[in-house]
């Protein structure tokens, strides 16, 4: 039995689908004005679990995380530049999307853009007006208007008076509250605009979210995640506007993960302890982040530090070591492994604990390899399965010991580094060994495995060409 902690009840209860074997869930994905840090990294990995986890528990799930293409840093950031915004959002999706393929993040089945959604943003704000939910403002500008949604400040377990309280002081008086929030803003001169209804403009983040969850969705589906400091006002907006438009319950459960810290301060752009995905991938294997980011509870903080990364850099090479030279064994899953490390992810996604099955299993391994290798070759299928799991292990030992730094597609470590590209290029003999191991996957019809060689490959600009009498292969 899967229990999840749900942020709206504060509580941890029992998962139960609105339609029995599916699930579907949205995740607030990135504003696309930069590059992914280590606190997006995290949001990444943890729902990259989840989903995994469901799947895992067989699970048809349909996950969907968006991109913010459009708001007022994007703007400003393109009025920087001296470029036009789609321009840089291009780019900055373009190189997210890098980061995630290098850290293992299995693409969503869906990722809508803010851009592409205009027609369901404008079809919501006007049933929120009808509803008279929304007003126009003196400003011209479309609000929200929170006292209307009696329901408002549950997520954040607060009242009215108390949110009213904390929020800052608006020095505009074009709103009737200072919790109302923009739903449509009227644009500046100069500056991106779409047609509606209101004049000339573009939507407000929230609406953004409540309009294509809704649209992928439907308008009350599973699981909603975002980050801790997304609950409010974003997640708590984002209820009231589709609770009003819809006339339900917009989600069941709320999923939010804690902070990235940096010596016990949070990792922001202002404070300026700020690391980018691309600069801890130069300097560690992808798969040691993830381990990294996996050691620490999702609702916890994670503590960013040199120490903390070698730390997981051990215990990755323990298990790899666990995993090495070992005969090719065929085995199913031993089911007192399987239930131990189930336990731990069914508690609210214990990644801590179900690492701590995966150390155990690895001592287990080495203890057995000494006497009967045959054994623990078999119990190294289990350690492998249980790896993939979580997004682990499911490299070649040989190719983790010789730094698989090398096997980060060339394009992620080139983008950031200054003209001419750098490319990493792979050597002849790690080809060949690559293609052995790819064909050596496909006779044990492996096929994911064989994929994911032949998709690394590619990505390291090497074309293979099947034929009858093997694999050849040449440099793109
Ligand atoms: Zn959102």
């Amino acid at each position: 039995m899967l229990r999840i902690y749900n942020s709206l009840t504060r509580q941890k209860e029992e998962f139960r689908p609105i339609e029995p074997g599916k699930v579907r869930m949205y995740v607030c994905g990135m504003t696309v004005y930069d590059y992914c840090h280590v606190g997006h990294a995290r949001a990444m990995v943890v729902f990259d679990v989840v989903v995994r986890w469901l799947r895992a528990k067989g699970y048809d799930v349909t996950y969907v995380r968006n991109i913010t293409d459009i708001d007022d840093k994007i703007i400003r950031r393109a009025q920087e530049n001296g470029e036009d915004f789609q321009a840089l959002t291009a780019r900055f999706i373009a190189a997210m999307h890098e980061d995630l393929a290098a850290l293992g993040i299995l693409p969503p089945t869906r990722e809508p853009r803010a851009t592409e959604a205009m027609a369901e943003m404008l079809t919501m704000i006007q049933t929120l007006l009808d509803k008279s939910f929304a007003y126009i403002g003196t400003n011209g500008d479309v609000y929200y208007d929170v006292s209307r949604f009696d329901r408002y400040g549950r997520l954040a377990n607060k009242r009215l008076e108390d949110l009213r309280a904390g929020s800052r002081v608006e020095i505009e008086d074009a709103k009737d509250d200072p919790l109302d929030f923009v739903l449509w803003k009227s644009a500046k001169p100069g500056e991106p605009s779409w047609p509606s209804p209101w004049g000339a403009g573009r939507p407000g983040w929230h609406i953004e979210c409540s309009a294509m969850s809704t649209h992928c969705l439907g308008a009350h589906f599973d699981i909603h995640g975002g980050g801790m400091d997304l609950k409010f006002p974003h997640h708590e907006n984002e209820i009231a506007q589709s609770e009003a438009a819809s006339g339900h319950r917009y989600v069941n459960l709320w999923m939010h993960y804690g902070f990235v810290q940096v010596d016990d301060e949070k990792m922001s752009k202002s404070l300026g302890n700020f690391f980018t995905v691309r600069d801890v991938l130069r300097r560690y294997q992808p798969e040691v982040v993830r381990l990294f980011i996996l050691s620490s509870h999702y609702r916890g903080p994670l503590n960013y530090s040199d120490e903390n990364l070698e730390h997981a850099k051990a215990s990755l090479t323990r298990l790899y070591t666990a995993l090495r030279g070992l005969p090719r064994a065929e085995a199913p899953v031993a089911e007192e492994w399987r239930t131990r490390f189930a336990r731990a992810m069914d508690d609210d996604f214990n990644t801590p604990e179900a690492l701590a099955v995966l150390f155990d299993l690895a001592r287990e391994i080495n203890r057995l390899r000494t006497e009967d290798e045959a054994s623990a070759a078999r119990l190294s299928i289990t350690l492998r399965h249980l790896g993939e799991v979580v997004g682990l292990l499911q490299n070649n030992p040989e190719g983790f010991f010789q730094g698989v730094l090398i096997d980060v597609p060339s394009a992620v470590i080139s983008v950031t580094a200054p003209a001419p590209e750098i490319t990493i290029a792979l050597s002849k003999e790690r080809i060949e060994a690559l293609i052995a191991e790819r064909t050596a996957a496909r006779k044990a019809k492996n096929w994911a495995e064989a994929d994911r060689i032949r998709v690394l490959l590619q990505e390291a600009g090497i074309v293979l060409e099947d034929t009858p009498k093997g694999t050849l292969w040449r440099r793109e």
